[in-house]
């Protein structure tokens, strides 16, 4: 998962600039239809057949690996449309696979290599499912790499009996949220053996989250072996566990992005030349050992279009697919 705002994208509305298509590198994480989704990961299935529709039609949709060489050679259409997902969620199989198969349009997926074959959800699901998916009251004290954090609600308050439209990333309407907000932070920059041991502490204070939905899983490894050999997605790098890699000393980055390759290529049973920054979180040091590593090129989470000009190969900016039909898509590849 990953997002950062753009201020140049808000302005761009105001001010296009040059006209015509630019191109771009698209960010899903997962095609399902959600009852709520604070981080905005899902497209539905149908936005993204009406979004793959309206590639066909208006754009020339290449793999990432096709799009970042024509990109360096400077013989990138300007209509170039690349799609990229991450994490690895099994709906990518199960819905995103098949439409993208059908359309004749290829992607690559960044894969958390240490999720593949676990039962249980990702942590910010699960942590959402602890937290925001309940009206119960809850009284805890607890630290996540020695900071403290308390969760304390009692009653509902009347916005969590519904939160559609919320975004995590907005102000908090409520205690509930406010804690789930401060949570994650805590937990996203906690090294990983901290992220478990806070998971562990919550699910047994907060009385678990209950059976996780189905399509919440990562893919098995026979699964993710079996997308690798059918072609339709290349297999990228986006490290072991995921965690924010400027939290981490610069050897421990180092492992997080080669072990991922490793295994990535394992799985993939070929070279893994692309990575994607977990959050789309990086620094000096994690962009040295993208490239020592061996990638040939690493995908950020800034929302904008690709720029021949300002060509930065461990850098590549990506636009977050809305979950909208393909006239949303199509605005939202006009305002990057
Ligand atoms: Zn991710």
């Amino acid at each position: 998962m990953g997002r950062l705002g753009s201020l140049k994208r808000r302005l761009r509305r105001f001010w296009p600039g040059r006209a015509g298509p630019r191109p771009v590198i698209l960010m899903y994480h997962r095609v399902a239809d959600l009852p709520y989704d604070p981080w905005q990961l899902a497209v539905t299935p149908a936005h993204f057949e009406a979004q793959l529709e309206e590639i066909r039609r208006t754009r020339t949709p290449l793999d990432l690996a096709t799009f970042v060489a024509r990109l360096a050679a400077g013989t990138l259409p300007r209509d170039a449309v690349a799609l990229s997902f991450d994490d690895g969620y099994v709906d990518n199989l199960r819905a995103a696979e098949p439409r993208l198969a059908a359309a004749g349009i290829p992607a690559t997926l960044f894969l958390t290599t240490s999720a593949v074959g676990r039962p249980e959800p990702f942590w910010w699901d699960e942590l959402a499912h602890l937290i925001l998916d309940r009206t119960d009251g809850a009284d805890l004290d607890l630290t996540v790499a020695a900071e403290p954090c308390r969760l304390r609600f009692a009653e509902p308050e009347p916005p969590d009996r519904d939160r559609r439209g919320w975004r995590a990333w907005e102000a908090a309407r409520t205690r509930r949220e406010a804690g789930y907000q401060a949570l994650w932070r805590l937990i996203r920059d906690a090294p990983p053996s901290e992220r478990e041991r806070a998971m562990t502490v919550l699910r047994t204070a907060l009385g678990g989250a209950g059976p996780a939905r189905a399509d919440e899983r990562a893919m098995t490894a026979e699964e993710v072996r079996g997308m690798a050999r059918r072609g339709t997605f290349a297999i990228g790098g986006h490290t072991v566990s995921h965690p924010a890699l400027p939290t981490l000393a610069p050897a421990a980055q180092r492992r997080e992005i080669a072990d991922g390759k490793l295994a990535a290529e394992a799985l993939a049973g070929r070279p893994v030349e692309g990575f994607a920054y977990p959050y789309g979180a990086m620094d000096e040091s994690a962009r040295r050992a993208v490239a020592e590593s061996g990638f040939a090129w690493a995908c950020s989470t800034v929302g904008t279009a690709v720029s021949g000009r300002r060509f930065e190969r461990y850098a590549l900016p990506r636009i977050a697919a809305p979950d909208g039909d393909g006239g949303a898509l199509a605005r939202a590849l006009a305002a990057g």
